[in-house]
């Protein structure tokens, strides 16, 4: 049955060397879902054009730390980028985990206090932030991706010069604001045939460690590479006019409508790094931003093949 079919699949990706068991895998999914050849063909005729497009260009993830490891759906992202591999694309991954470094705080009794709403950041808690991003969170996405056969290698704004930061606010603390993003190491882990996975700590100008906003991260790494394509995947299905209403969800949007929205104050919370940085990026020659609902199956490659998918895309 259907239950079946879907245990095998993920068995399929976890195991991609056993040739034999594939072939049975695809034969099974082809009399199931009754493809003959020629549908074959045709789905090849009609996907080929597109990544014939794909190949060689460069698109940044930021892979929000809401929808890391979402539990509630068979989480399809990682397996996305191994396909966005396949077909040439230069992925880049940048991530966020405020979820797992507010865990780790707890976790270890780290003490915390709130400044306006910001947890401040003293080096105990940028401590703890760096083992829950650049270890943890990091190395778990590095871990996954060997799993689906892509060599990843997980980095963080401090490595090699990648992203230097300055103080943000001296009353939030460790927190930075990016200054400076430095893609040689990153260029150079592509032409190698590596993914990057970025965690969002960078350098100081002072040479101590900054806790920087992983959207933020990202936005400034899209654009240094000069990437056709930048793709925040979050936990709500794009840009909400009712923020608390997911039937105000707005498919398409270009840069003005989104500057109106921030003006008006429609955009908070988290959102607001996002739509900000989907602004910057565009005007800085980015040529798509979408901000789409990680928690849905294949968001990535749908978006990708020029699906709808739940999410908001944002061009000039
Ligand atoms: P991520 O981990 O992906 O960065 P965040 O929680 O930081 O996720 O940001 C996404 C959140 O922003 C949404 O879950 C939502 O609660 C909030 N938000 C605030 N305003 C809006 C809006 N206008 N449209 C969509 N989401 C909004
Ligand atoms: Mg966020």
């Amino acid at each position: 049955g259907a239950e079946t079919r879907q245990k095998r699949g993920s068995e399929y990706i976890d195991t991609p060397s056993d040739v034999d068991y594939v072939h049975t895998y695809l034969r099974e999914y082809d009399v199931s879902h009754g493809l003959d050849g020629m549908e074959k063909v045709r789905s090849l005729l009609s996907l080929l054009p597109i990544l014939n497009r794909a190949e060689g260009q460069t698109v940044v993830v930021k892979y929000g730390g809401s929808a890391i490891g979402a539990e509630s759906v068979h989480d399809t992202t990682l397996q996305d980028v191994a396909a966005l591999r396949m077909a040439g694309v230069r992925v880049v991954l940048v991530h966020g985990g405020g979820k797992h470094i507010t865990a780790l705080l707890k976790q270890l009794n780290v003490p915390t206090r709130f400044e306006n709403g910001y947890r401040y950041t003293d080096q105990t808690v940028l401590d703890t932030a760096e083992l829950a991003l650049s270890a943890q969170v990091n190395k778990s996405i590095v871990q996954e991706l060997a799993r689906r056969k892509v060599s990843a290698v997980g980095v963080s704004g401090k490595d090699g010069g990648l992203i230097t930061a300055t103080v943000k606010d001296p009353a939030l603390g460790r927190v930075g604001e990016i200054t400076h993003v430095d893609t040689k190491l990153i260029t150079t882990l592509l032409d190698a045939g590596f993914l990057p996975v970025i965690s969002p700590i960078a350098l100081g100008e002072d040479g101590g460690g900054l806790n920087c906003n992983a959207d933020d991260a990202a936005r400034a790494v899209a654009e240094a590479l000069g990437a056709q394509k930048l793709v925040f995947l979050t936990d709500v299905g794009g840009i909400l006019i009712d923020s608390h209403n997911t039937k105000t969800a707005v498919p398409h949007m270009d840069v003005k409508r989104a500057l109106e929205l921030m003006d008006a104050g429609l955009i908070a919370g988290g959102m607001a790094p996002k739509v900000r940085g989907c602004v910057h990026a565009i005007q800085s020659g980015v040529g798509q931003v979408s901000i789409l609902d990680g928690r849905v199956e294949h968001a990535l490659l749908l978006d990708t093949l020029g699906q709808r998918v739940e999410g908001t895309v944002i061009t000039g």
